[in-house]
């Protein structure tokens, strides 16, 4: 049996246990912490990051863009997380998001605009005052002040310190289920692995690209619409720039394919020709945990919390998920009206 941590709760002991430290265990974790809990954070792989859909990420925080094609639930509890990344990482860049187009793609960028709120049309002019570089190359954009990015694999880092500064340290190389843990309570957060317990869980293939080019200064995400292959570049320290990605309904993940990194690499193309000599410096590919309706959810089952489905939204919709973990574990009535697992 996997040890856990005790701490009290409501007035009395109670032990948790979290298994998988991609995006979902790791904000758990953390805001467990915060409220006073310790907890165990058991991890299979032998480093963070090394097989969690987490680490391919954009870490777009980008609720008002990603309402073009998600659910207003992905908007509503995606405000709450710029709040908590600030408060758990260095870093948090919030510098808004930029969404472009070509100009034979201009109707789909004014479709975009009408689907989504808080932006602002943007001429030539002030596309350049945002990004010079972009100066003179599109006419029209929309720019969301409120949006923030960060990077997901030094964001995943701060918080494994974050938690080691409050005496967890993830427990790695332990390949657990949660009829393992000897614990009151357990949150299962193994992403696509949970499909074991969880058949609804679909995955989604996504495929990325980082590109390497000192050519080149952007200060936030840039999205290209385009209705077939939508992508964007987001920006990240050491001249590195993470390109996606891609959208497949496919549960092999298997390698980028030619046709991908083609796309991807015309995008990049078309928003500065300068990324041609840029250096490849990574193709990573991973299957974003989804249910049907691209919503995450939490279901409980006896002692365990399922908290999956995150979709193309772990470090968006993280915060807003560990906080209902927390208040479930911490209030029984409120573990008690989760959905129960019929499947699982
Ligand atoms: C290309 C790409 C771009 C993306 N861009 C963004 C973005 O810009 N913004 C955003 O918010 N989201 C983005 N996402 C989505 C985000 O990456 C996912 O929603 C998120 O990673 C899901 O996190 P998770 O913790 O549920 O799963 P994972 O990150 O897969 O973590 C699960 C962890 O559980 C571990 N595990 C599995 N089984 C066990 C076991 N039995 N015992 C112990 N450990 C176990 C695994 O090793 C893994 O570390 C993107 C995804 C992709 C692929």
């Amino acid at each position: 049996m996997a040890p856990c941590t005790t701490f009290t709760g409501n007035g009395k002991p109670v032990k948790v246990a979290i298994i998988g430290a991609g995006v979902a265990g790791l904000t758990c974790a953390c805001e467990l912490c915060d409220r006073g809990i310790s907890v165990a954070l058991y991890e299979r792989s032998a480093q963070l990051g090394e097989a969690a859909c987490s680490w391919y990420a954009g870490g777009m925080i980008a609720p008002w863009c990603e309402r073009e094609s998600a659910e207003q639930p992905v908007a509503d509890f995606g405000v709450e997380a710029q709040g908590w990344w600030d408060m758990h990482i260095d870093g948090f860049q919030k510098c808004g998001s930029l969404v472009l187009s070509m100009q034979r793609d201009k109707r789909d960028i004014e479709r975009f605009a009408r689907l989504t709120r808080h932006h602002q049309w943007l001429d030539a002019n002030a596309i350049g005052r945002l990004e010079p570089e972009l100066a003179d190359r599109f006419e029209r954009g929309l720019f969301y002040p409120r949006e923030a990015h960060l990077d997901p694999r030094r964001a995943m880092h701060q918080l494994a310190a974050y938690l080691l500064e409050r005496g967890v340290e993830i427990q790695f190389n332990t390949e657990l289920q949660a009829e393992d843990c000897d614990c009151d309570r357990v949150i299962d957060c193994r992403g696509f692995s949970a499909r074991d317990r969880l058949p609804e869980l679909r995955g989604v293939k996504g495929e990325m690209l980082i590109l390497e080019t000192a050519e080149i200064s952007l200060s936030r995400p840039v999205r290209l619409v385009h209705l077939r292959y939508p992508t964007y570049v987001v920006p990240r320290e050491d001249n590195l720039f993470m390109l996606g990605a891609t959208m497949i309904e496919s549960e092999r993940r298997g390698s980028v394919t030619a046709r991908s990194m083609l796309e991807l690499l015309s995008a990049a193309y078309a928003l500065h020709p300068a990324f041609a000599e840029a250096e490849i410096v990574e193709a990573g590919v991973d299957l974003r945990p989804a249910y049907a309706d691209n919503l995450p959810r939490l279901y409980r089952k006896d002692n365990i919390i399922f908290v999956n489905g995150l979709f193309r939204h772990g470090f968006l919709l993280g915060p807003a998920m560990a906080r209902q973990a927390a208040d479930a574990i911490l209030n029984e009535q409120l573990f008690s009206e989760l959905e129960s697992c019929a499947s699982c």
